[in-house]
């Protein structure tokens, strides 16, 4: 059997070449803090490309089209999947949410280190293209912790927020397929643990602290 044969099927990896940079996932239940904590990773490392998403739910007030996410319309998204245009794409909550290949392939095949903050259903498929990718799961302290901090935003109704309540639950039970697993408690603490991550990779052979 050769090489190709032996992969489990629904896998494509790509070929690796000796320069390409590391892919880390973040996943956390929404409400979580992969937001926060990617956003503390692209500011400690600027040379890390963030993948903005596209998605076919409406932005919160100041979300961004092009920095928060790319807004696009349910059309023009299901054209793109028949187009292959994505390297993973996933409905969460009702809305499609996608990473673009081309994006992500580029970025990669250049060198660059890159971050995904995308669902679990997402990692598992990345996982099929780059079985290499770092993944990270951000666990809330609790389930009233999350409510309260999905509450505190203040950018989903009720229904929404109980909606995403019931995903998270599913979605953190399925934190055993990720690499590494933070509880995001004290802020500050889970973002020294997340950086601490992403630098054993960068920088394999830097001696600990
Ligand atoms: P996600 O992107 O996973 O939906 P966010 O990063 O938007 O989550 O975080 C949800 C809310 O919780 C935000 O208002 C954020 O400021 C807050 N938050 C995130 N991490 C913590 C933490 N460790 N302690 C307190 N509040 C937090
Ligand atoms: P939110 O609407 O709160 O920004 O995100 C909802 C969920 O969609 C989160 O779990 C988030 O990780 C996920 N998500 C965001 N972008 C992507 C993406 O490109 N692909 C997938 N599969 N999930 C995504």
């Amino acid at each position: 059997m050769n090489e190709q044969e032996s992969r489990p099927s629904g896998s494509n990896p790509k070929e690796i070449n000796s320069k390409q940079g590391h892919l880390f996932i973040i996943s956390a239940p929404s409400g979580g803090g992969k937001t926060t904590l990617s956003k503390a990773v692209v500011n400690r490392f600027n040379d890390i490309f963030y993948s903005v998403s596209y998605t076919t739910r409406s932005p919160r007030n100041g979300e961004q089209d092009g920095v928060d996410y790319y807004f696009i319309q349910k059309k023009d998204f299901e054209k793109r999947i028949e187009n292959g245009h994505w390297a993973e794409w996933a409905e969460v909550h009702g809305n499609y949410y996608g990473t673009s290949a081309e994006f992500l392939d580029k970025g990669l095949d250049s060198g660059h280190d890159m971050l995904l903050d995308i669902d679990v259903q997402g990692t598992i498929q990345i996982l099929g293209r780059y079985p290499d990718s770092v993944t990270i799961f951000i666990m809330p302290p609790s389930l009233e912790t999350l409510r309260k901090r999905l509450e505190m935003r203040r950018t989903e109704s009720r229904a929404t927020i109980e909606r995403r309540l019931l995903n998270a639950e599913n979605e953190m039970a399925q934190k055993g397929l990720y690499r590494h697993v933070i509880v995001n408690d004290e802020l500050s603490v889970s973002i020294e643990k997340l950086i601490a991550i992403i630098e054993k990779y960068r920088y394999p052979n830097k001696p600990k602290k």
